[in-house]
C-alpha cells in the first residue's frame, strides 16, 4: 500500500517536508470507519461494506507531448460510497497518485460530505503525473483525453470532480468543456470549483478557509474564549491558512505565527495579516516581512490558544504532540494530525477538531455551485458566505451534541454523526439482493 504523500493539498502546493511518521489515507480512513463505529450499535455487515470503494475506475491516458512523442499516463477514479447521492471529490494531477489513495481519500469525502449534511457520497481521482513537467497545452490534451476515458462515469448525477492538488479551476473548464461536447450540450455541473464565467460559484476559493475560521469561531465560543483574548498560530499561508487568518484577525483573534515553506514569522503582540502576502498573492514571501521568524517546526509548539495546521498532512506526529502548547487544534490541512498523535493530544486534553468538518467549506460551496449550475441561477458572494456559515453551524450543533453526550473527542463525534447518517440511509435503502 503506498503511503500518503506529505501533502494532501486541494489545489495547491507541492513542496515536501521530512515528515518522522506517515499513515496511508486508506489506513487512516479505515481506522476512523472502525474508531466510530465502536461507538454506534450498527450493522457489522454495513461497515465491512464501507471498508470497499463501491467501484474504482483505471484508465491509461495515451497524449502527444510537444516534441511529438506519445506518453501513456495512469489515471483512477475511485467511487467509494453514494448511498446519499451522487459521488463526490477532487482531481489530483501528482506522481504518487495510486489507486489505493484514492480510495482512502475517496472514503474521506463520504465521512466530509456526511458530517457536512450534503446530498453527496465520497470520490477521489487523479493521474499519476508530475503537472509541473507539463506544459499548458499538454495539461489541457491530458485534462480532455482523461474526460473522454471518464465519460460514462461522471457526470451531474453520477460523480462531479473537484480541483485538487496540481489541478486549477482552468482543468475544471477543460474538463467541464470536454464532457459537455461529447454529451453534445453544456453541462457544468460536471466538475465544481470551476472559474465563475463558465458556472463557477463566487467565494469558492475562499470557502474553506472560511469555514476554518466560523469553526475556530465557534469551538472558541463552547470553550468560552472572547475572540478578542485568544492568540492563534497558522502553518500555511496559502488558500486554507491565509483565508482562515485574515478572517480570525478580522473578527478580533491576534494572529502571533504564521508560515510558508521557507519558515514563521513570529510576532507575540500579533500580526497584521492584510499586508502579509498569501501563497497565491506573492509565493512563499511569508519570512521576507518578518522582523521576528522560528521555524515551522517551532511554529507547531508555540504557546498559543488555538493552532491551526494549514499546510500539509502529518505534522503532528508521536514525535512533537507532547510539545505542542495550543489548548484547542483546529485542522485546516487534510490530516495533519496522526493517529498517534491524536490520541497523545487526547490522553493530554488537547481538543482536536477534525478536517472533515473544519475545512469542509470547500465542498460545500461546491455543493452551492453545483445547485447554482443546475438551476442556471448564480448567487451572489453575500448569499454564498450567509449559506456556507448556516451549514457550518448546522454540523456544528450536530457534532457539539455527540461530544456533549459522550465523553468522546471531537474527532470521534464528527465521524459518529457522519457515519450514523451514512448507516441510517443505507438501512433506508437496503442491501440490493
Ligand atoms: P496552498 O498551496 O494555497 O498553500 C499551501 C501553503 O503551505 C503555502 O503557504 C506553502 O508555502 C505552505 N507550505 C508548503 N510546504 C510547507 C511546509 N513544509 N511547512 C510549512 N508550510 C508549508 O494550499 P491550500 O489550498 O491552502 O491547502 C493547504 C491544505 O489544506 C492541504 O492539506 C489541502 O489538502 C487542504 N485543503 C485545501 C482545500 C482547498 O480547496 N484549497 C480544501 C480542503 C483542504
Amino acid at each position: 500500500m503506498a503511503s500518503q504523500p506529505e501533502t494532501t493539498c486541494d489545489e495547491s502546493s507541492e513542496e515536501t517536508i521530512e515528515v518522522t511518521e506517515s499513515e496511508s489515507a486508506l489506513e487512516t480512513a479505515r481506522q476512523q470507519l472502525y474508531h466510530a463505529a465502536e461507538h454506534l450499535d450498527i450493522d457489522s455487515n454495513i461497515v465491512e461494506r464501507l471498508k470497499y470503494p463501491k467501484k474504482v475506475h483505471e484508465v491509461t491516458v495515451p497524449i502527444e507531448r510537444d516534441d511529438g512523442t506519445v506518453e501513456v499516463f495512469t489515471g483512477y477514479r475511485a467511487q467509494h460510497d453514494s448511498v446519499r447521492g451522487p459521488f463526490k471529490g477532487g482531481l489530483r494531477y501528482h506522481p504518487d497518485v495510486t489507486r489505493d489513495e484514492c480510495v482512502g481519500l475517496g472514503m474521506w469525502m463520504t465521512w466530509k460530505c456526511a458530517v457536512m449534511g450534503l446530498p453527496f457520497g465520497g470520490a477521489k481521482g487523479g493521474i499519476a503525473v508530475n503537472s509541473k513537467e507539463l506544459s499548458p497545452t499538454e495539461k489541457e490534451r491530458l485534462t480532455r483525453r482523461f474526460a473522454q476515458e471518464v465519460r460514462d462515469v461522471i457526470g451531474p448525477k453520477q460523480d462531479i470532480p473537484a480541483p485538487d492538488m496540481g489541478t486549477d479551476p482552468q482543468t475544471m473548464a477543460w474538463l467541464m468543456d470536454a464532457y459537455s461536447m461529447q454529451e453534445g450540450e453544456t453541462i457544468p455541473g460536471v466538475v465544481t470549483g470551476k472559474p465563475p464565467v463558465v458556472g463557477g460559484s463566487e467565494g469558492r476559493e475562499e470557502a474553506p478557509g472560511r469555514s476554518v475560521a466560523i469553526i475556530t469561531k465557534l469551538a472558541c465560543e463552547y470553550y468560552d474564549w472572547e475572540l478578542n483574548n485568544t492568540t492563534v498560530a497558522v502553518q500555511g499561508y496559502g488558500s486554507v491558512g491565509a483565508n482562515a487568518a485574515r478572517l480570525l484577525d478580522n473578527w478580533g483573534a491576534t494572529i502571533i505565527a504564521i508560515s510558508d515553506v521557507n519558515g514563521a514569522m513570529y510576532e507575540p503582540g500579533g500580526i497584521d495579516t492584510a499586508t502579509v502576502p498569501s501563497h497565491d498573492e506573492v509565493p512563499e514571501a511569508v519570512t521576507e516581512y518578518a522582523d521576528n521568524t522560528i521555524s515551522n517546526e517551532e511554529l507547531l509548539t508555540v504557546d498559543v490558544d488555538v493552532l491551526i495546521p494549514a499546510a500539509l498532512g502529518n505534522v503532528i506526529t508521536k514525535e512533537n504532540a507532547e510539545a505542542i502548547d495550543a489548548d484547542l487544534i483546529v485542522e485546516g490541512a487534510n490530516g495533519p494530525t496522526t493517529s498517534t498523535a491524536d490520541s497523545i493530544l487526547a490522553d493530554r486534553g488537547v481538543a482536536v477538531i477534525p478536517d472533515i468538518l473544519a475545512n469542509a467549506g470547500g465542498v460545500t460551496v461546491s455543493y452551492f455551485e453545483w445547485l447554482q449550475d443546475i438551476n442556471r441561477r448564480a448567487w451572489s458572494l453575500e448569499r454564498v458566505n450567509n449559506e456556507l456559515e448556516a451549514e457550518m453551524q448546522a454540523a456544528w450543533d450536530a457534532v457539539q451534541s455527540e461530544f456533549e453526550q459522550r465523553d468522546i473527542t471531537w474527532r470521534d463525534a464528527a465521524y459518529i454523526v457522519a457515519l450514523s447518517r451514512i448507516v441510517e440511509a443505507h438501512k433506508a435503502r437496503g442491501l440490493w439482493p
